[in-house]
């Protein structure tokens, strides 16, 4: 899964509040008993069965945003209507003929409320299960919570909603976190948050500067678990767009008082106790001691952006995180021969000592050439037209050198050579170097031979084959070219 990242530039909290076009014709919804008494005592609450003829509660006031503790919840199902069919008279248009059938039917499932939360503020859509049948994710469409499942309800069947929790306690974990530590970055230094982003290893919340130091990271870090630590309540509430507007939220937080016009509310705003009130849709932890833990991992600047993107994980990532580094790095350790400790410093002495074997080897290889080209001298001294060179393996250093070292005796005697490098009969690579114009009249015959291409200049044509088989053949090419 790609990151689910969520960027400041619309009115995103709009998707946990009703605008003034979705409420005209619905309702407000009733919730006086899950409004006024404290979470911990809602989910129990919610346990009631809503009457068939209730009014569906609307996206930001679901029971998952009051209550991000409660599980289940027994419900009623409103509507039900096939995904296909609506996504069809959506588009305005059917195809001749047979209709195309979906590889998977899907049903759009309305309920008096919910505890499976729509994705909105950042946070994915949960899944979960409806009166035992699949439910993929919910969508907020126009402030209307569908739930998207595998299978038909028929309106007016009493249900059990249940939400899949390990994924949405991870997901309120890395958003609880988000909130926090954009809080913190926020009073510590000015840095606005552009954007944060859900992954499925990491998350990150981008900082509106263009520097950001690893000391800072640090310190962020510590600050960020003082938090954890001082187990801070962490409570929603929901206020009107006045209230909003006009500042009359305590503490809440400057960029979130620019309401939008279309936003008639209630507005969900989300207080971390004395460190941040923000107003939000998504679902947090009810005390910040419930995030455990927060790693912040390295800081990714982004150039083009002026901004620095620091990553994190956050709650049982943090166990699970450092489990996965812990086993990689104990196998590496185990091949290195060390113990995890020691691993650096032995890393340090191997780098070391593979640049001392590649020092000398490449000596040896210089001495090589030498002793290469001082046998081809002779024999092109004697006459020969062409040479040829095999080498199971050289690198291009190699090869340049050779040639280097007889470019003024091919001149002279206006021969060639010709080097060939691989294993065995098939793939390989190829040299012919000589004057220019003889390279350029050999070279098509000897590519032919090697079954290869190639190309190049000034003396030399290189490129790869596919029958080093050849080399001999290609190097009596060579030869009758220059006849
Ligand atoms: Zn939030």
């Amino acid at each position: 899964m790609d990151a689910f990242v969520w960027r400041r530039e619309g009115p995103w909290w709009l998707e946990g509040s009703r605008a003034a076009s979705a409420v005209a014709s619905i309702p407000a919804p009733v919730t006086p008993v899950l409004a006024s008494v404290p979470s911990r005592v809602a989910s129990i609450v919610a346990s009631a069965v809503i009457p068939a003829s209730s009014t569906p509660v609307r996206c930001g006031e679901l029971l998952c945003q009051h209550d991000s503790y409660a599980r289940t919840l027994d419900t009623v199902v409103v509507s039900c209507e096939p995904k296909a069919a609506q996504e069809a008279a959506a588009k305005g248009k059917k195809k001749g003929g047979a209709e195309a059938v979906p590889a998977e039917q899907l049903w759009d499932v309305v309920l008096g409320n919910t505890v499976i939360f729509p994705e909105g503020g950042g946070q994915p859509s949960d899944c979960g299960t409806v009166g035992g049948v699949p439910c993929l994710r919910v969508d907020n469409v126009d402030g209307l919570a569908k739930h998207v499942l595998t299978a038909p309800l028929a309106p007016g069947t009493p249900v059990t909603v249940a939400v899949e929790w390990a994924r949405r306690e991870d997901h309120m974990a890395q958003h609880s976190t988000q909130h926090l530590v954009t809080a913190i970055a926020l009073k510590k230094w000015g840095y606005e948050t552009t954007s944060w982003g859900l992954g499925e290893q990491t998350s990150f919340l981008e900082l509106g500067t263009p520097e950001f130091t690893s000391a800072q990271m640090m310190e962020l870090e510590t600050a960020a678990n003082e938090a954890v630590k001082a187990g801070t309540p962490v409570t929603p509430s929901w206020h009107s767009v006045v209230a909003v507007n006009e500042g009359a939220v305590a503490g809440l937080r400057k960029s979130s008082k620019a309401l939008p016009p279309s936003v008639t509310g209630p507005v969900r705003v989300v207080s971390f106790e004395g460190i941040d009130t923000n107003t939000c849709c998504g679902t947090h932890v009810q005390n910040t001691a419930r995030l455990q833990a927060i790693k912040l991992l390295r800081v990714e600047r982004v150039g083009n952006k002026g901004a620095c993107r620091v990553h994190y994980v956050a709650g049982g990532r943090v166990v699970s995180y450092l489990g996965g580094v812990y086993e990689r790095a104990s196998a590496l350790a185990s091949r290195m021969n060390v113990p995890i400790e020691s691993m650096l410093e032995r890393y340090e002495e191997n780098a070391r000592k593979a640049l001392e074997h590649e020092k000398a080897s490449k000596a040896l290889a210089l001495e090589v050439v030498g002793l290469l080209a001082e046998g081809l001298l002779q024999r092109l001294t004697a006459g020969e037209k062409a040479v040829l060179v095999r080498r199971a393996a050289a690198d291009a250093d190699f090869v340049k050198a050779l040639a280097t070292a007889l470019d003024e005796t091919l001149a002279a005697k206006q021969a060639l050579l010709l080097v060939v490098v691989g294993e065995g009969e098939g793939e390989g690579t190829f040299t012919l170097a000589g004057p220019p114009a003889l390279v350029d009249v050999a070279s098509g015959a000897v590519a032919q031979a090697l079954d290869g291409r190639g190309g190049g200049k000034g003396g030399r044509y290189q490129g790869k084959c596919q029958k080093l088989a050849g080399a001999s053949e290609a190097l009596a090419a060579a030869v009758a070219a220059l006849a």
